[in-house]
């Protein structure tokens, strides 16, 4: 027996037979030259072929509405938005008619070039936007293949439905989104691929579809076999291969009892968030995007306590208009209400920028340092008043508070609060409505804001700390690297000192705080920061339940 490390996505274990996807990218291209009088037709076949991709989009989209969530539609219109990109279409007809190449040599040089591109950027983001590039081009090519074979092309989920059998776990170097529903349409119940990362929007797609899978998994070419029983733990992240009998029955009752604790969980829905010794808990929940809200108001919370915007461009890769933004957040604040939303100001830095961003901006060498948070947002006052106009508007819907990320000092939070001061006033001119002042709170998530916290507090009407950050920053730990993963410590002395500092200060000045980074999903932890005083954490909405049941069980 031997065992395969990954990022886990879920929690969920599946025992099934591995369906190796052999040779998904291996495509051989012969260096084609074209004659000039070819081109137009050349163009035309590259142009059939997009349009080919484009359907198929939009039919997976169709034929899958029942696993269809918000998240999903984002992520298929992301795709489309690459397919359609003048940078893949439009060059890659320009290099056919200038170099005189076949448009299957073409697009693979405009692919190597975009790659080159997006390959001087060191950050996960872009790597995996590098990714959905090429597995677009990939398809692309094998549309003009089909083309060329003068065949009709197949239904999309029939070449699926003729080869893999259902019941199966999933392994393949690296999957393109779109491809995944037909997938779990014809019954694979779990995803081992090597590319992709904990923060990737494949993981977001399957954490909304409930799929268990591991990301990033160890090689596992040659390994092993298709058809070979093998065990994915989600939870940890392993995969298990040549499991004997007695560890598969091991694995068995770890499913029989994981069934158990989730029926177990659900009685914790109707139950209020409260202490052994009744003290109660405001149990919030983090979102990215409004489908997310849904399934929160499902559970039983009592607000979104971050929601965090940026995902929504990421999700959309592209810079949304303030009718989109309104939208958006209007349909978490009507799902919401009364209960409060708080709505955090795009978070965007290098590791998050829609592609469509990036030629706006230079990139940060170093990018957790760099101009994230409310520096982009003061520096970039039009995105920030859309943002601002749009919650403002939003607001008439519900309960909204604004919540500012990466606050270093009390002059950015003035600064933020007199441009949406103005934003109150532009909205009620143009708009006519009357929006409140809304509440405005700052991240906690920097060392030099949790120990000036005292500063901060006459210019907040809250405080959220933002655990993961304030480690990063504290302990000098990049967060996106995963060889330093291990030196995350929240024992370490200087964290317990900024976090203690900022809830007892905060409880001191009668300034509202919670905690809504990971820390709060360790009861270990929550237990503390409650005995402190603190009274509110905001946790992923896929641990909200465990996490009642948790405090159910402690007293302070
Ligand atoms: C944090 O930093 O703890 C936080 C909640 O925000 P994000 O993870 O989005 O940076
Ligand atoms: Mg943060």
């Amino acid at each position: 027996m031997f065992t395969l490390m990954g990022h886990g996505v879920g929690t969920d274990i599946v025992i099934a037979k591995a369906w190796i996807n052999i040779d998904f990218t291996g495509l051989e291209i012969r260096h084609t030259e074209i004659t000039e009088s070819q081109t137009v037709k050349e163009i035309e076949r590259l142009r059939r072929s997009v349009k080919m991709l484009d359907k198929d989009f939009r039919d997976v989209s169709d034929s899958f509405k029942e696993f269809k969530t918000g998240d999903f539609d984002n992520l298929l219109e992301s795709q489309r938005l690459i397919l359609n990109d003048p940078l893949l279409v439009l060059e890659t007809e320009k290099r056919i008619q200038n170099s005189l190449i076949s448009a299957e040599c073409a697009l693979i040089t405009q692919l190597e070039y975009i790659v080159e591109q997006f390959s001087k950027i060191s950050n996960p983001y872009f790597q995996e936007r590098k990714i959905d590039v090429e597995q677009i081009v990939v398809q692309l090519v094998k549309k003009l293949n089909l083309l060329d074979q003068n065949k009709k092309p197949k239904n999309s989920h029939s070449e699926i439905t003729e080869q893999v059998g259902p019941g199966w776990i999933f392994l393949s170097d690296k999957l393109s989104i779109n491809e995944i529903p037909k997938f779990i349409q014809h019954g694979i119940k779990g995803f081992a691929l090597e590319s992709g990362s904990p923060t990737s929007h494949l993981a977001t797609l399957f954490k909304s579809l409930e799929i268990p899978a591991i990301l990033g998994l160890q090689e596992h070419n040659q390994l092993i076999e298709h058809g070979e029983k093998i065990i994915l733990d989600s939870e940890y992240g392993i995969l298990l291969v040549g499991a004997d009998d007695h560890v598969l029955a091991e694995y068995e009752e770890r499913i029989e009892k994981g069934h158990e604790k989730k029926q177990k969980l659900k009685a914790f829905i109707s139950l209020p968030c409260r202490t052994k010794n009744n003290i109660d808990v405001r149990l919030m929940a983090n979102i990215e995007n409004p489908a997310e809200a849904n399934k929160a108001m499902e559970i039983g919370v009592s607000g979104i306590g971050l929601f965090r915007t940026e995902f929504l461009f990421l999700e959309r890769n592209k810079i949304l208009t303030e009718d989109e933004q309104f939208e958006a957040y209007k349909s978490v604040i009507l799902t919401l209400s009364p209960l409060p939303v708080v709505i955090r100001t795009l978070d965007l830095d290098a590791d998050k920028l829609p592609s469509t961003m990036f030629t706006k901006f230079t990139q940060d060498s170093n990018p957790a340092l760099g101009q994230r948070g409310i520096r982009f947002s003061l520096e970039n006052t039009d995105f920030f008043r859309a943002q601002i106009q749009a919650i403002l508007r939003a607001s008439e819907y519900g309960n909204v508070k604004i919540m500012l990320p990466l606050i270093t000092e009390k002059e950015e939070i003035i600064k933020a609060r007199q441009l949406i001061d103005q934003s109150v006033n532009f909205v009620s001119k143009i708009r006519q409505i009357n929006p409140k002042p809304p509440c405005v709170g700052a991240m906690i998530e920097v060392p030099s804001a949790a120990i000036a916290i005292d500063s901060l507090i006459p210019h907040i009407d809250f405080a959220s700390l933002g655990t993961n950050d304030l480690m990063q920053y504290t302990l000098a730990i990049d967060r996106t690297n995963s060889k330093v993963s291990h030196l995350y410590n929240p024992e370490h002395p200087a964290v317990k000192f900024l976090i203690e500092t900022v809830i007892k200060t905060c409880i001191n000045k009668s300034c509202p705080v919670s905690i809504c980074g990971e820390l709060a999903n360790d009861i270990q932890q929550t237990r503390n920061f409650l005995k402190m005083g603190l009274r509110e954490v905001s946790i992923n909405v896929g641990d909200l339940l465990k996490m009642k049941e948790q405090i159910s069980r402690i007293e302070i």
